[in-house]
């Protein structure tokens, strides 16, 4: 039998797929985040499949009832919005699913960090999708120092009410970067802000934030290491040798000052020691 992950629309419900919905039709089970709101999209959709609640506080006790349902037919685990396991329950049924050997179909569909990513117009060819930010200063100055360095897009989300705050930590931990807040995604006031993380946060100081919202911010920009020229290599290089360095450390250490490579900076040390043995 088969445990499929069905996404579900985060505000717009014409986001539910043809295949969702005749997934959603077929099976014996819906295992849903919260039976009132899969209800309410359901009866939308004329679907009456059973459905069961597999939430936050029983996604360990309700393991055996759902897999007791796949014994003998498929079940759909369903979230309030966009992909179940993305910040909504489902990774502690899913492993356990794979662990007993049971078929588990993944559905694509709706899920608010990808569509905020694609349409920030920050680069999409590398991305880190860390959730939500930890909502205490030290523990949230922690977490940002540990992402500090990284080159690829940062993808967070967060509640309207912490924004503001959420972009000034972001810019103390980062520097302040290109972003975009992406806010009610696919709803009647979807709205993209783009630009530097002071400039966003300046917007939002005057215009309060509601609704859903991504935070997307460019990666840490590339080190650009200043090229020495030919005098000041050899001079550093000589100061290393003279001070008893060998060569191979020297070169290395050197090549992530001075913009060279370590086998020219080699070349030049063989140079060096050649002129003094002539001298
Ligand atoms: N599973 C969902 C997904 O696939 O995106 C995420 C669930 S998480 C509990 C809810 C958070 O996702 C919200 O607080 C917000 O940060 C983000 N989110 C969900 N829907 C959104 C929307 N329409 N616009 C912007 N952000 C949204």
């Amino acid at each position: 039998m088969t445990l499929y992950i069905v996404p579900t629309p985060i505000g717009n419900l014409e986001d539910i797929t043809l295949r969702a919905l005749r997934v959603l039709k077929s099976v014996t089970l819906i295992a849903a985040e919260d039976t009132r709101t899969t209800r309410f999209l359901l009866k939308h959709f004329e679907i009456s499949t059973p459905l069961t609640s597999y939430h936050e506080h029983n996604k360990l006790t309700k393991l055996d009832a759902i897999f007791a349902a796949l014994a003998s037919g498929d079940v759909a685990l369903v979230s309030d919005a966009g992909t179940p396991g993305i910040n909504d329950p489902g990774y502690e049924l899913i492993r356990e699913a794979v662990a007993r050997g049971i078929r588990v179909e993944p559905l694509p569909g709706a899920n608010a960090a990808l569509c905020a990513l694609v349409a920030s117009g920050l680069p999409t060819d590398g991305f880190v999708y860390l959730g939500f930010l930890p909502k205490k200063d030290k523990a949230r100055a922690e977490f940002l120092a540990q992402v500090a360095d990284e080159p690829r897009t940062l993808i967070l989300y967060e509640s309207p009410n912490r924004l503001v705050e959420a972009l000034a930590a972001l810019q103390a931990a980062l520097g302040d970067r290109p972003a975009c807040v992406a806010r009610e995604i696919t709803k009647l006031h979807e709205e993209f802000q783009r630009g530097r993380l002071s400039e966003i946060a300046a917007h939002y100081q005057q215009t309060p934030p509601r609704g859903e919202i991504v935070i997307v911010v460019g990666g840490a920009p590339p080190v650009v290491v200043e090229t020495w020229d030919e005098d000041r290599v050899r001079a550093a290089l000589r100061a290393r040798l003279d001070a008893g360095e060998p060569l191979k450390l020297a070169a290395k250490a050197l090549a992530a000052e001075t913009g060279w490579d370590r086998r020219s900076i080699y070349g030049l040390g063989l140079e060096l020691a050649q002129d003094d043995s002539e001298s």
